[in-house]
Order: structure tokens, then C-alpha cells, then sequence
């Protein structure tokens, strides 16, 4: 049965309908967000969609990881409602020449260099509510910045549909979990947690009372780059709703990072409070 049709059944019946978006190759990370959604919701359908849209030129769609046969597995022992898997042509189909680009949001950080990534994003994100039509859909504060365009483009939009933020899932050493974590080699394994513990740094400097931002971000570079194999992209303290950077923390702040081992790029964030 169609996605759409089967959505309407369950909204006559009463009942509340959650989408939780992923890319496939599924983590704890995406289950703690079915999950949530099964506590919010009568209904949850995921979505597998490895989104050509949101990759840049020279970035890793063709080698996006997949595990299609072990996602359905978990999908179904996590008593997920619904798989929702269309293929390309299905959500671009031919003739297709639609952008949503939310702007302001997607100038800092992760925007500033993957230009086109939010567009994809966002365009995607809009047309999968607009096929299922849920009342609410979830993300991971993992991908803070994706967080805020969505919810900037479904209020601009009036898409009429409730976001839902789950918390980031880490590895027992602190490695936010994530499906590209599959590309690091042992040695890159073993180094990628200075993330996690660099952003933790900053978040012990400011319960001694550091307010200020160079200050902070200086400690979080100085951690990172004690791991040999890591190069940092960006380190940037923004507001969490704007994205616009601040220079001294005086409210709740997202502290984000984005880190490359080898050709794998990894980003994190933790909020921090004054
Ligand atoms: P992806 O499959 O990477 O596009 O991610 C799908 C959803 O899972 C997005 O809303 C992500 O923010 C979320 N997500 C990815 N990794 C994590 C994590 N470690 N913890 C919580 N949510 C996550």
C-alpha cells in the first residue's frame, strides 16, 4: 500500500502519525529518535532515503554505507509501523527543478562548506512530509544546524508538522555515534573521541566561569590537536536558534565542531551554559 494512503487510514482512525527521516545504515543514534517518536506517536514510519541532493561534488554518496536487510531487522524489533524506502526517481522524479533554501541559518558552520548541502536537506525534508503527512517528525540534536533549518522551514512553510529533537548517542568513549564512524581505520578509531572530550573541555571552562569565546574555542583547538590525525574545519560558538556567532557566552550557546580523520568528516556539538 502507498505510504500516503496508509497515513490517511491511520488519521481517520485517530491516531498520531510520527516520521523519523534517516539515511539508513542505523545506529543507536537513530533508534533512540524511533524511540522518542514511538512514545510521541500511535503510528511511526522511518524513512531510508540516502538523499543525492544534500552531497556535494566530490563528497561520498557513492559510498554512503548501507545496510539495508540489518536496518529492516532493527526497524522491525523496534516496532517501527512503517518502512518507507522510495528510490530517487520517486522523490525526483523527471521534470523535478524544486529548491527550498532557508537562508540566514545555513550561513555558518556546516553551510559554509557544504553550500548546497541544506538546500538538499530541506527540499527533502519538505517532500517526505508532504508524501507522509505526520503529525510530528523527528531529528537528532547530533545535526544541530540540520535541526534549526527544519524547523525554520516547516514554521516559514506552515507545513503544519511538530518537531521533536532526541539527544546526541554516543560510543561508550564519547564518540557521538554516526553511520560515517564505519570509515575511520583502528588508528582514526582510537583518536576520534578527542572530539567529544575537547568539547567537554570547553564545557568544564565555563562552569569555572569562562565566558570568553576565544577563550573557550582556544581550549577545544588545543585538545583537538592533540590527536595527530585529526584536522579541524570549523570550531564555532553560535546562537542556538540563529546561528550566528556569538563572542561572549552570556546565554545557552551551541558550541560546534566539525573534524576530518583521513577523508572522514565528523561534527559534534554540545551546548553550553553560562
Ligand atoms: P542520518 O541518517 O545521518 O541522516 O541521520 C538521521 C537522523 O538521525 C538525523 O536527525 C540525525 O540528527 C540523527 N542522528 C544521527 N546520529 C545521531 C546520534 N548519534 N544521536 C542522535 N541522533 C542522531
Amino acid at each position: 500500500m502507498q505510504v500516503g494512503k496508509l497515513v490517511e487510514q491511520w488519521r481517520r482512525a485517530r491516531m498520531k502519525v510520527g516520521l523519523v527521516p534517516t539515511m539508513g545504515a542505523l545506529h543507536q543514534g537513530h533508534l533512540s529518535l524511533v524511540s522518542l517518536a514511538l512514545g510521541e506517536a500511535d503510528r511511526v514510519i522511518v524513512s531510508i532515503f540516502v538523499n543525492p541532493s544534500q552531497f556535494g561534488r566530490g563528497e561520498d554518496l557513492s559510498s554512503y554505507p548501507s545496510n539495508f536487510d540489518e536496518d529492516l531487522k532493527k526497524l522491525d524489533e523496534a516496532g517501527v509501523h512503517c518502512v518507507f524506502f522510495p528510490s530517487v526517481d520517486e522523490i525526483y522524479p523527471e521534470g523535478f527543478s524544486t529548491s527550498i533554501h532557508v537562508s540566514g541559518l545555513t550561513d555558518t558552520l556546516c553551510g559554509k562548506y557544504r553550500p548546497e548541502h541544506f538546500d538538499g536537506v530541506a527540499t527533502v525534508c519538505s517532500i517526505l512530509m508532504s508524501i507522509v503527512r505526520p503529525d510530528i517528525a523527528v531529528f537528532g540534536r547530533k545535526d544541530a544546524q540540520q535541526l534549526a533549518v527544519i524547523r525554520r522551514m516547516v514554521d516559514d512553510l506552515r507545513l503544519g508538522v511538530e518537531i521533536h529533537a532526541g539527544d546526541i548517542i554516543r560510543e561508550p568513549d564519547g564518540l557521538a555515534m554516526s553511520s560515517r564512524n564505519s570509515y575511520l581505520d583502528p588508528d582514526e578509531r582510537r583518536q576520534a573521541p578527542v572530539i567529544h572530550s575537547g568539547l567537554s573541555r570547553a564545557a568544564v571552562l565555563v562552569s569555572k566561569g569562562e565566558r570568553d569565546t576565544e577563550r573557550i574555542c582556544g581550549a577545544v583547538r588545543e585538545a583537538i590537536a592533540e590527536a595527530s590525525l585529526a584536522t579541524l574545519q570549523y570550531l564555532e560558538l553560535v546562537d542556538p536558534d540563529s546561528m550566528k556567532p556569538v563572542s561572549k557566552l552570556t546565554t545557552p550557546a551551541l558550541l560546534a565542531v566539525a573534524v576530518y580523520f583521513g577523508h572522514t568528516r565528523l561534527i559534534d556539538n554540545v551546548i553550553l551554559k553560562p
